[in-house]
């Protein structure tokens, strides 16, 4: 199965493509993740990235799309993958598409997680993520139980640095102007399926699952 989770910052697709993992059995690929692990480690590529995601903004397509190539190619992703937060310009959407035809691949569906604009905002401004996990909590909806440590694996919570108001405003700007316009480049290719992405974790995990024939 491979598979790209698209919608805006805060529509899910983190939390989808973790509990997909399991279903699927194949690996969730998060460019952003592995941006921040790379700004962790200090490497260059993260030196690099750093401005960029500081502000907002996108790391230019190169950097991300010679991610992705050497990702892609590693012995998880031979039986498929669920990309979450890739592509999200139309460039990288064709390097993607070359590179498939390269490996002899295909995407099987591109799912589009459709949010409204108020609700991204509450939603990425009380996100906390577990340092160790990557486990998502929200302090309204979906808080963290007692002393505030993960439920999960007992890591420690954070508040991501481009998850303030002016950050995540300008996010969803630039998701507009530059990532949006892929719903239509996969729709014309016939690999789209659009789903309601508001209500609870819960709820959403079925549409997703009935839209990929899992239900
Ligand atoms: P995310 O965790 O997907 O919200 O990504 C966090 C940040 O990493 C974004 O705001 C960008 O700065 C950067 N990033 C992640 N994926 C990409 C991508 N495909 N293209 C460009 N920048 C990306």
């Amino acid at each position: 199965m491979r598979l790209i989770l698209l919608g805006p910052p805060g529509a899910g697709k983190g939390t989808q493509a973790k509990l997909l993992t399991d279903k699927l059995g194949v690996p969730q690929v998060s460019t952003g993740d592995i941006l921040r692990q790379a700004l962790a480690d200090g490497t260059e590529m993260g030196r690099k990235a750093k401005s960029f995601m500081e502000q907002g903004a996108l790391v230019p397509d190169e950097v991300v799309i010679g991610i992705i190539e050497e990702r892609l190619r590693k012995s998880d992703c031979a039986r498929g993958y669920i990309l979450d937060g890739f592509p999200r310009t139309l460039p990288q959407a064709e390097a993607l598409s070359r590179a498939l035809r390269s490996l002899s691949a295909a995407l099987d569906t591109v799912l589009s997680m459709e949010v409204p604009e108020e609700d991204l905002i509450r939603r990425l401004a009380g996100r906390r993520v577990c340092r160790d996990c990557g486990y998502m909590f929200h302090v309204d909806t979906h808080p963290p139980g007692e002393r505030g440590l993960c439920d999960k694996c007992g890591g420690a919570l954070y508040q991501r640095d481009d998850d303030t108001e002016v950050t995540i405003r300008h996010r969803l700007q630039v998701y507009r102007e530059q990532t949006q316009p892929l719903i239509a480049y996969y729709d014309n290719m016939g690999l789209l399926k659009r789903i309601d992405g508001r209500g609870t974790i819960e709820e959403i995990s079925q549409r997703v699952c009935q839209a990929l024939g899992q239900g």
